[in-house]
């Protein structure tokens, strides 16, 4: 990283602890005179989870069999298999007071809130990467939308991935992204994906050096944001690990999801 960058990001991070000296001290929860309670703090400190099960538009289609089959010895019945894009890794479901937070930081103003969800989302980056044995993976942000962006004057999830890169996660790598919004008349198959156009040459340079990375997001709900980033970047030539999130708007009931790695039953 050069220096300049460096500084860019430690300036950002003065103003943000200076922001947070002049105003009042207040929990996304609403507990006073603490920027993150140890009750909201502690559903940041968990294991990451699979939750790429409950994204419906990342489901792929595997196989198709039109009547039973035996394969190995095993009876596979008639039926449609599926399995998911990429694996997606998040910290909780979005709800309650992680969906507090998630609001008080991309929305209400608490920027500051970024620097507490970096630490909590490397682990899970750190899992990525270890699983397809990648050293020092880049971290894409998925681009807001501009309006939102405009609206908000700051790119959290940006903010974030620099934070990632501060605290060692990984290397920030901001393409210029843009998501299109123009879906109307199309059917129910392209809606799946949002489609997202990169432009620029860091993404051009890190296409043709095929870069493996890892995608950063605040929520999903069913994936498409995802896939459409998974599309663009394996499109330009990067290798796409998975994608981290803060949240997930479903995640898997307890039994019904494999964690490969480990063998358990989450
Ligand atoms: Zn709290």
């Amino acid at each position: 990283m050069d220096d300049r960058r460096d500084l860019s990001g430690t300036v950002r991070e003065v103003i943000a602890q200076t922001c947070a000296l002049v105003a009042p001290r207040r929990c996304p929860c609403g507990r006073e005179d603490v920027w993150l309670c140890p009750r909201c703090a502690a559903l940041l400190q968990v294991e990451p989870r699979r939750v790429e099960t409950c994204c419906d538009a990342l489901q792929v289609l595997t196989a198709a069999r039109v009547r039973e089959e035996r394969r190995g010895g095993i009876v596979l019945p008639a039926g449609v298999d599926h399995s998911a894009l990429l694996p997606v890794l998040a910290l909780g479901e979005y709800g309650g007071e992680l969906q507090k937070i998630v609001l008080a930081w991309k929305n209400g103003g608490m920027l500051h809130l970024g620097a507490r969800i970096a630490p909590a989302l490397a682990p899970a980056v750190a899992r990525l990467a270890e699983d397809a044995e990648v050293v020092d993976p880049s971290l894409v942000p998925v681009p807001s939308r501009r309006g939102a962006r405009l609206r908000r004057g700051e790119d959290h999830t940006a903010e974030l991935v620099r934070a990632l890169d501060r605290g060692g996660a990984g290397r920030a790598l901001l393409l210029g992204a843009r998501p299109t919004t123009a879906q109307e008349g199309q059917g129910s198959r392209q809606r799946r994906a949002r489609r997202i156009v990169l432009s620029g040459r860091r993404a051009r340079d890190a296409g043709r050096a095929g870069r493996s990375v890892v995608i950063v997001d605040d929520v999903v709900t069913t994936g498409s944001t995802l896939r459409g980033m998974h599309e663009a970047l394996t499109g330009a030539g990067m290798r796409v690990l998975g994608a981290v999130v803060v949240a997930s708007a479903r995640i898997p009931p307890p039994g019904e999801f494999r964690d490969e790695r480990s063998g358990n039953i989450e």
